[in-house]
């Protein structure tokens, strides 16, 4: 398949890039990315967009910075830059964690955090860690910038809170503290698929006692899943096998699941609860930062 005709923008700013958003909003623009997603969604003629406004040479839309008690990614970052980075490695453990079940060798050398993030695959792992990690989200317009939190920024399955004149430009994650706990856990068709179901966990403790929680879920609903029925079992008291049982089997009743090609709705509300008992007993015992 082809895709159907389209205008190439390449600007070399990101000024440029959001005046030509601004410019031709009655058209169907949209920003290219590593185009992983777009591009075979266009081949299938299922976007089809006039104007493509691609985002490649704008060199602030990359790279990876420590900001305060902060990690600051810009979009356009590849995969396999952020799943490489000593900084990723050192203060953001569950998104290095997570960066393992995220597409193949080939896909991570082109696609990019910010294009994963905007294309809001309900199945996709990173927004996923994100909503746990209760990261920020940095959107622009010709005018203006506002900060949507990533447990506000995911409206449906394939749609977010980006408005058609606005870009992606910064993602701003928490860096892990001392007395944080992670882990991920993910079944999938084949390891590099998207996730049948997927749950990142953080934890964070004084002492034995855990003192808040962020948990949440991939492949189970049209959006990440903020897992607040798990994280109230765990909140206010030591974590051992039995709260995190107690925190699968609440989380687990507050979900209708649905079957897919692949799995049966009973199959993945079954996955779905050894995964959430898991990877909280795994946090657990997780190696301190
Ligand atoms: C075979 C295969 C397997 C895959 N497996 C997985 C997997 O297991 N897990 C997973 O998470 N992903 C998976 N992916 C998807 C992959 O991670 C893509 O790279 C990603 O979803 C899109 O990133 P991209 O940079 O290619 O974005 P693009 O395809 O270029 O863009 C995607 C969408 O985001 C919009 N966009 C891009 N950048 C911005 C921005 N800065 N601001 C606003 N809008 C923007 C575009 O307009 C478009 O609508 C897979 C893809 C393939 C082809």
């Amino acid at each position: 398949m082809k895709p159907a005709a389209f205008d190439l923008l390449r600007p070399d700013s990101l000024e440029e890039a959001l005046q030509a958003l601004t410019a031709h909003q009655e058209a169907d623009i949209k920003a290219l990315a590593g185009g992983q997603s777009l591009i075979p969604m266009m081949n299938f003629r299922v976007a089809q967009p006039s104007v493509l406004v691609d985002l490649e040479r704008i060199p602030d839309l990359r790279g990876i910075e420590e900001d305060g008690d902060w990690i600051s990614i810009r979009p356009m970052t590849r995969h396999f830059e952020v799943k490489a980075s000593p900084v990723v490695a050192k203060h953001l453990p569950l998104v290095r964690e997570a960066y393992e079940h995220v597409a193949h060798f080939t896909i991570r050398n082109r696609g990019t955090l910010g294009g994963n993030l905007s294309h809001a695959d309900p199945a996709s792992e990173m927004p996923c860690v994100m909503n746990a990690l209760d990261a920020d989200f940095v959107l622009q317009n010709a005018s203006s910038v506002r900060t949507v939190p990533a447990r506000e920024f995911y409206l449906g399955p394939f749609t977010t809170a980006i408005e058609p004149d606005e870009l992606l430009v910064q993602i701003r994650i928490p860096k892990a503290q001392a007395d944080e706990r992670f882990a991920f856990e993910e079944v999938s068709l084949r390891k590099g698929d998207f996730a049948m179901s997927a749950v990142a966990v953080r934890l964070a403790f004084d002492g034995d006692v855990c003192r808040s929680a962020g948990i949440a879920l991939a492949g189970v609903a049209g959006t990440p899943v903020h897992a607040e029925a798990a994280e109230a079992e765990l909140v206010g008291q030591p974590v051992n096998p039995d709260a995190a049982a107690r925190a699968a089997s609440s989380m687990i009743e507050t979900i209708v699941f649905e079957g897919s090609a692949n799995i049966t709705a009973e199959y993945r509300r079954h996955v779905t609860r050894v995964l959430i008992e898991r990877a909280i007993i795994r946090a657990v015992a997780s190696p301190r930062i």
